[in-house]
């Protein structure tokens, strides 16, 4: 039998402003106790509610949690009352209170989807739907494979690495790339590597800065996450110009210009996608770096 799905409705307990246009959310709610404690750079999907809905429709989950029947159900909605789906970091999470923060960023010259424009507005007792933390997408990295760590992030992807810093372990040498629109979007990163941080301010900035890096000795491990073009450059770079054992590099696109989360797929997705499945079955379906 398998466990019951992790979705469920989730009420903003507290909305507070971090930065400028960075606005975190602490979600309580139904079975919160269902939160695994997972490792760094873990996802949940949320669920926003369309307009004049105040809570998102959510379809019931079949009691034997069969995922593929329930997202089916949920393809099938009308489309004026299918919640628009997204992907968020779990930020933080508290076990005791049943809790999890979740850091939304504000874009903006007027790239407002709904997710933003829901931040933009979160009040404390707001609700959203949510699906897990969840083995179905959990992302295994380990950032302390190989010598050094390098993590490269743009503002959306700063959570995510905030919670990579953090599991970093004491005296680890690691270098921080992380590009925010402004020095007020600059934030104090907790970890107790020896990390050094370098903050870029504008956009497209990242590979450039990248070049210039000069690593440590020994093996890399590289984490990057942000725009999907830009992270591809920046893998590319590693991989082909700088040698990195390409599983020695985790790498995700947070985003991509001028489309929604709900629109299909690129060329460039799917190319990477086919790569992705190549790499697992040449793996034997493990990822080297998975915890135990
Ligand atoms: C695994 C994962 C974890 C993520 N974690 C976080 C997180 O913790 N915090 C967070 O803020 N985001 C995070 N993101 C990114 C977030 O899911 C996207 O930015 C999402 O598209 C926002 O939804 P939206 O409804 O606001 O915009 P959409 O409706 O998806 O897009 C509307 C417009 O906004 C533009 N746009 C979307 N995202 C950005 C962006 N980041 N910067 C500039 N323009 C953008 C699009 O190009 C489009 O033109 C994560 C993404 C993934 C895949």
């Amino acid at each position: 039998m398998r466990p019951p799905l992790p979705v469920r409705h989730v009420h903003a307990t507290a909305v507070r402003r971090v930065t400028p246009r960075l606005v975190r959310v602490t979600f309580g709610g139904e079975a919160p106790a269902c939160f695994p404690p997972g490792g760094p750079d873990q996802q949940v999907k949320l669920f926003f509610p369309r307009r004049g809905q105040s809570v998102p429709v959510l379809p019931e989950p079949d009691a034997d949690g069969d995922v593929m029947r329930w997202y089916a159900a949920y393809n099938a909605m009308a489309a004026d009352q299918r919640p628009w789906m997204r992907s968020y970091t779990v930020r933080a999470h508290d076990a005791g209170r049943g809790t999890i923060d979740i850091d939304f960023v504000l874009h903006a010259g007027g790239a407002e989807g709904p997710a933003t424009r829901w931040a933009r507005a979160a009040r404390a007792g707001d609700t959203l739907g949510m699906f897990g933390p969840s083995e179905l997408f959990a992302r295994q990295v380990d950032p302390r494979a190989g010598d050094w760590t390098l993590m490269v992030a743009d503002h959306c992807a700063l959570p995510a690495l905030a919670t990579v810093a953090e599991a970093l372990p004491a005296g680890r040498r690691a270098v921080a790339y992380i590009e925010v629109p402004d020095a007020a979007e600059e934030q104090t990163l907790r970890s107790a590597a020896d990390l050094s941080v370098r903050w870029l301010h504008g956009e497209g900035l990242l590979l450039d800065a990248v070049r210039s890096l000069r690593p440590p000795t020994g093996a890399g491990y590289a984490w990057l996450a942000g725009e999907a073009d830009a992270v591809r450059a920046l893998r590319r770079h590693l991989v082909d110009e700088r040698g990195l054992d390409r599983r020695s590099v985790d790498f995700a696109g947070y985003w991509r210009r001028r489309l929604s989360q709900d629109d299909a797929p690129t060329p460039a997705d799917l190319a990477e996608a086919q790569e992705r499945l190549s790499d697992l079955r040449e793996q034997g379906g493990r990822n080297p770096r998975a915890r135990s």
